[in-house]
């Protein structure tokens, strides 16, 4: 590809809107445009990169003996109500009308589309195991479309489906697909790690996220320092001890807090430290309950946890009215004290007495208080959010270290929630009809770029691995009005691509400044300058984008050497 003729708007300044330095890149390197809010045009050179995500997926989910298929966007409600998303799934689901006022829907994800395929077309085990995917755009309607291509409302996932006639057959199809994915993270460079998940709105019984380590991931993970032990921060277990509450030692006392509303303001005005208060959160469920949380002061509350404990859909922090109706008091003041609404605590409020409470009322809280003595608690559990240093649940003596990641994939092993929802059977054996057991398998093509840029990056531009480079090698021609210098670079043109090498040209006539900082700006993995200077003495000079360094080169040898970097770059090894 010739740089005059193609289609690379570069940008100099970083556009105002992008936070994150993926999408700032992706924005200033001409891969993407926005169209609306989460939604973008894949420019040519963005457009490259994702198809190279998505081949590599192709070829691992191939290899893994998965089918590739592609089904619609558009999905007809009665197959969302047969599942029962169709209420569910809430307002992230795109549902529109057709013109004959039939219930449509954009598919966010395809679960009900494939099990519907499945029951009408597999009948029997022996037709088993099947595992079907596609890459294709899914639209859902975030609430917070924000990062580019990392969170949009349109975007190309691959997902996979598999489906199996027992729980052995699924387990089986999952570990699959685990090594399909380390595969496919591998071959494109990059640190990612494997974590334990919760299922949420997909649903089922226990699920893998594949993270790529970033510090600007939204997702916080922890992993044990000394076994496997790695999950998501929304997942991560603690140990559930029932600890003996401490007898109390100190009187209920009431204390003026004017104003005091926050943990913080509340510890710095008793001169106290957070561990010796109890917060209580006034949270609202699904199931249209309002209960009050205690956690310790210095604790973060984990929702996921309290809604799979209480069975329910989704918790939310109560809107500041009805913890006014709850409490009496106004947000920031709540407590457990006579309180008519049931009470949870979290495993770490059982081992506490004398502590700090709010008051119920305005501008109050108590000191002193202790459970049984002055509140009940109908129940405690493992409630809180995991942190650095906590022991891990797995082994006996590791504690957690924290990271932050960005989710790319995500597997799930669904068990029968569709099957049966949706009657999908085959005959076993016995001829006898059994659910088929399934498992889902996404990954996020746009995102996985996008996380690949957070982790490859410098200040003057991007460093994609050159499995996910949209091109391997860039011919700069520092002159291009030098005859020597022009006929030079065209002959390493034609040889490289004659040798199907992905190679860019920079033919324009711009100053050599202009060009080099496009070069580090779009940060193709190889580079090859070709001036004057150098070619007196038959030399090209090639870059290293990743490392920087540069060599001398001789015309002879430059073409074979940029096959052996490029075979080396691209080589990998599977099932590690
Ligand atoms: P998240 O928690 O980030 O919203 P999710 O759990 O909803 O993700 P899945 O339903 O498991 O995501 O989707 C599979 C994959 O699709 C994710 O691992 C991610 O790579 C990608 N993905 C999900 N939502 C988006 C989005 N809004 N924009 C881009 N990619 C996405
Ligand atoms: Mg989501």
């Amino acid at each position: 590809m010739r740089y005059s003729q193609y289609f690379l708007p570069t940008l100099k300044e970083t556009p105002a809107d992008a936070e994150v330095i993926s999408h700032q890149l992706m924005l200033r390197a001409g891969m993407i445009r926005k169209v609306a809010a989460g939604i973008y045009s894949y420019l040519p050179f963005g457009l490259r990169s994702v198809r190279k995500m998505e081949q590599i997926i192709r070829e691992e989910m191939n290899r893994a003996g998965a089918i590739e298929c592609l089904m619609p966007m558009a999905n007809p409600a009665e197959l969302w109500q047969e599942s029962g998303r169709w209420e569910k799934y809430g307002k992230e689901l795109l549902r529109f009308k057709d013109r004959k006022s039939a219930d449509f829907c954009m598919g966010p994800t395809h679960e009900e589309v494939i099990t519907d395929i499945v029951r009408n077309t597999v009948n029997s085990y022996r037709q088993l195991p099947l595992n079907l995917y596609q890459i294709q755009t899914k639209f859902r309607d975030e609430i917070r479309p924000r990062f580019g291509l990392m969170r949009g409302r349109e975007f190309i996932m691959k997902d996979a489906y598999s489906f199996d006639l027992d729980d052995a057959g699924a387990d089986l199809s999952y570990s699959k697909m685990y090594q399909a994915y380390r595969n496919i993270f591998n071959r494109c460079g990059l640190k990612y790690r494997s974590v334990e998940a919760d299922s949420g709105a997909i649903g089922g019984s226990f699920s893998h996220e594949f993270m790529v380590l970033a510090e600007s991931g939204e997702d916080a993970i922890v992993s044990c320092d000394s076994c496997e032990y790695a999950a998501n921060v929304e997942k991560a277990e603690l140990i559930y001890h029932e600890l003996e509450t401490p007898a109390a030692t100190l009187e209920l006392q009431q204390v003026d807090t004017p104003g005091q509303k926050t943990i913080e303001e509340v510890v710095e005005f008793l001169k106290l430290s957070p561990q010796q208060l109890v917060k209580t959160l006034i949270v609202q469920t699904s199931a249209d309950e309002v209960l009050a949380v205690l956690l310790r002061g210095d604790r973060e509350l984990n929702v996921i946890k309290l809604a799979n404990l209480l069975d329910v859909d989704w918790v939310l922090m109560a809107e500041d009215d009805v913890v006014k109706q709850a409490t009496g008091a106004p947000t920031g003041f709540a407590g457990p004290i006579g309180l008519k609404i049931r009470v949870i605590g979290d495993a770490e409020v059982q081992g506490m007495a004398d502590f700090v409470v709010g008051g119920n009322a305005a501008d109050v809280h108590f000191t002193g208080a202790n459970q049984d003595r002055d509140f009940k608690v109908s129940q405690f559990a493992d409630l809180r959010q995991a942190v650095a240093g906590d022991p891990c649940p797995r082994c006996e003596n590791g504690k957690f270290e924290s990271w932050r990641g960005i989710e790319v994939g995500h597997i799930f092993k669904l068990g029968v929630k569709y099957s049966e929802a949706m009657n999908a059977t085959v005959l076993d054996a016995q001829g006898k009809a059994q659910p088929l057991v399934m498992g889902c398998y996404g990954i996020g093509a746009g995102r996985s770029v996008a996380a690949a840029i957070e982790q490859n990056h410098d200040e003057n531009g991007m460093i994609l691995p050159m499995p996910l480079a949209p091109f391997q090698v860039l011919v700069t021609m520092l002159n291009p009005k030098d005859d020597e210098v022009r006929e030079a670079a065209e002959t390493l043109y034609q040889q490289l691509l004659a040798l199907n090498v992905e190679v860019l040209l920079d033919d324009r006539d711009e100053r050599p400044g202009i060009k080099f900082k496009d070069a580090d700006l779009i940060g193709i993995p190889l580079r090859v300058t070709v001036g004057a200077r150098n070619l007196k003495e038959g030399n090209v000079e090639l870059k290293a984008r990743n490392s920087g360094t540069t060599s001398m080169v001789s015309l002879g040898d430059i073409t074979p050497q940029l096959q052996q970097l490029i075979s080396e770059a691209l080589a990998f090894e599977l099932g590690n």
